[in-house]
C-alpha cells in the first residue's frame, strides 16, 4: 500500500508503528499476539521494509556474552536469541548455529577476555568454554591466538529474510502498511495521538516510534527534547574471494575495547556462504551514508552542534583516525583480520564494499549509550537506542515494550473501544 489520502476515517487506528525495521515489525507482531483484534498501521518512510540497519548488518544471532550483567541488552539478547531461533524454525528461515570464537592475540588482552567470560556466565550464555592456544585450532583450524572464548550458541541468519517473513505475517493478520510515509510530528490531544506525515494525518490511540537512525528526531517531535541524539557510525565490510577450502567454520571476533559499544572488526561467515571482514566504525555525516563520504547538511549540523560529539571526539580521536585510515587503505582492514586468520592475505578480497550505518545514541556529556533505551511520552513510546544486538533481541525487546504498554494507564485506549 502507498500513501494515504489526507484526513479520512481510514486514517484511524488503535496503534501506529513508525518504522518497518526489525524492531517495529517485532513490536507489531507482539501486540497482535496480545490483542488479536487491534487495528494497526505501520508507517515507513522508505518504499520497502528493512531498508536501513535491519537490512545492512552482520547477520549474527548474538549469544549475550558482552553485555553488562543486569542490563536490558544482556537479558533481551539471551532471551531474544532463543526466540529468534524458534521463529526461524517456525517459518523455515535458514540459519546456522555455527558458533563463535573471541580470540586474545596476546597476554595484554587476557584480563578483558576474563571479564567477558565472567559476563557471559552471569548472563546465562549456554555452552561457553575457555580455550587454550592449542585448543583454538580444534574449533577453527586456520585461527591463531593465545587464548579464546568459544560460544557454540552464536548463529547466523539473514535478517532481511526475517523481516520479510515478519512483514508477510503481519499483512496476513490485517496490519496496514504505508510505505513512502515519512512521519514528521506527533501530537497528543484528548485521548488521541495525531501522527503527521508528509502526506497525511493519522489518529491513533498509541504511536510507537521504532525509527532507528531517525529515532531522536521523532521523539523530539513528540515533545521529548531531552535525551540522547543519534550519531551515525558507518560500518564497511569487505567480502573475501571464494576459497576451495572453507576459510572458517564459524565466526572469529577480537577482544573488544570495553569503552566502546562496537565489537571490533570480525571475520563473519554469512548464511549465503560468503565470508566478510568488518564492520569498521566510522562517524559519518549522513544518517544514510551507504556510499562513502556522503554528507547530509541537516545531519552534519546535528552532529556538529551536539556537545556530546565534541567530547567524544576529544576522548577517542585516535580511534577515529584509525577508522578513517582503514576506510582509505583497505589493506589495513585485511592486515587486522589476518592477525587472527593468516590465510586471508593469500586469499584476497572482492572489489567493492558493502556497508551499514549504526544508529548509536550519544549523550550530551559524550557518553555512547551502552544499553537499549525506550522512553515514554503522552500517547507515544520511543525506542531511542537499539543498536546491536537489537536484531538478535528484537522479539524479546518487543515483549518488553508491549509489557510496558500494558501497565500504563495512558494506553487503555483499546480497552475503551
Ligand atoms: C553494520 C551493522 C552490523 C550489525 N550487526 C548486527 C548483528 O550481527 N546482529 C545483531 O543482532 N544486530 C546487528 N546490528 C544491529 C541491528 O541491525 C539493529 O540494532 C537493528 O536492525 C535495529 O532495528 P530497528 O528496527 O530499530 O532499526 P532500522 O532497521 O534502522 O529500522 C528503522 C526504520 O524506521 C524508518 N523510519 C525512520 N524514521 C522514520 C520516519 N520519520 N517515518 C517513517 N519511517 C521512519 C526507517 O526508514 C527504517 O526502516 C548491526 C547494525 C549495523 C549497522
Amino acid at each position: 500500500m502507498t500513501a494515504a489520502s489526507p484526513e479520512t476515517s481510514s486514517n484511524q487506528f488503535d496503534v501506529a508503528i513508525i518504522g518497518a525495521g526489525i524492531v517495529g515489525l517485532a513490536v507489531a507482531r507482539e501486540l497482535l499476539l496480545h490483542y488479536p483484534g487491534l487495528r494497526m498501521v505501520i508507517l515507513e518512510r522508505e518504499h520497502e521494509i528493512a531498508r536501513h540497519q535491519s537490512g545492512h548488518n552482520s547477520g549474527v544471532i548474538h549469544s549475550g556474552i558482552y553485555y553488562l550483567p543486569g542490563s536490558l541488552k544482556a537479558r533481551l539478547c539471551v532471551e531474544g536469541a532463543e526466540l529468534m531461533y524458534a521463529f526461524c524454525d517456525q517459518y523455515s528461515i535458514p540459519y546456522e548455529r555455527c558458533g563463535k570464537l573471541i580470540v586474545a592475540l596476546d597476554e595484554t588482552e587476557i584480563p578483558r577476555l576474563d571479564e567477558l567470560e565472567r559476563r557471559g556466565r552471569l548472563n546465562g550464555v549456554s555452552g561457553l568454554r575457555r580455550l587454550s592456544a592449542a585448543e583454538i585450532t580444534d574449533v577453527e583450524p586456520g585461527c591463531q591466538g593465545v587464548a579464546a572464548l568459544h560460544c557454540p550458541s552464536t548463529g547466523i541468519v539473514d535478517y532481511r529474510e526475517v523481516c520479510r517473513v515478519l512483514g508477510e505475517e503481519l499483512k496476513s493478520k490485517g496490519v496496514v502498511f504505508h510505505f513512502g510515509e515519512k512521519v514528521t510530528g506527533l501530537e497528543r490531544t484528548g485521548g488521541t495521538t495525531q501522527v503527521r506525515s508528509e502526506n497525511a494525518t493519522f489518529n491513533v490511540g498509541l504511536a510507537i516510534g521504532c525509527a532507528g537512525l531517525w529515532s531522536d528526531r521523532l521523539a523530539i517531535s513528540a515533545g521529548e527534547f531531552s535525551g540522547p541524539r543519534i550519531v551515525p557510525f558507518r560500518g564497511a565490510y569487505l567480502t573475501l574471494k571464494p576459497s576451495p577450502v572453507p576459510l572458517v567454520r564459524g565466526l572469529i571476533y577480537p577482544v573488544p575495547n570495553p569503552e566502546l559499544p562496537f565489537l571490533g572488526v570480525h571475520i563473519t561467515k554469512l548464511i549465503n556462504g560468503d565470508v566478510v571482514l568488518g564492520p569498521t566504525a566510522m562517524l559519518v555525516l549522513a544518517r544514510d551514508a551507504y556510499t562513502s563520504w556522503r554528507i547530509n547538511p541537516r545531519d552534519l549540523w546535528g552532529v556538529l552542534r551536539w556537545p556530546g560529539t565534541w567530547k567524544l571526539s576529544r576522548k577517542y580521536w585516535r580511534t577515529g583516525v584509525k577508522e578513517i585510515f582503514m576506510k582509505i587503505f583497505r589493506g589495513q582492514l585485511i592486515r587486522e583480520a589476518s592477525n587472527y586468520l593468516p590465510t586471508i592475505r593469500q586469499n584476497g578480497v572482492r572489489w567493492g564494499e558493502s556497508s551499514g550505518v549504526r544508529a548509536q545514541a550519544l549523550d550530551r556529556d559524550g557518553t555512547l549509550l551502552d544499553d537499549f533505551l525506550v522512553t515514554e511520552a503522552p500517547g507515544s513510546v520511543h525506542v531511542r537506542n537499539a543498536p546491536s544486538p537489537a536484531a538478535t533481541s528484537s522479539l524479546a525487546l518487543a515483549r518488553e515494550i508491549v509489557a510496558r504498554v500494558q501497565i500504563s494507564p495512558d494506553w487503555k485506549f483499546h480497552e475503551s473501544r
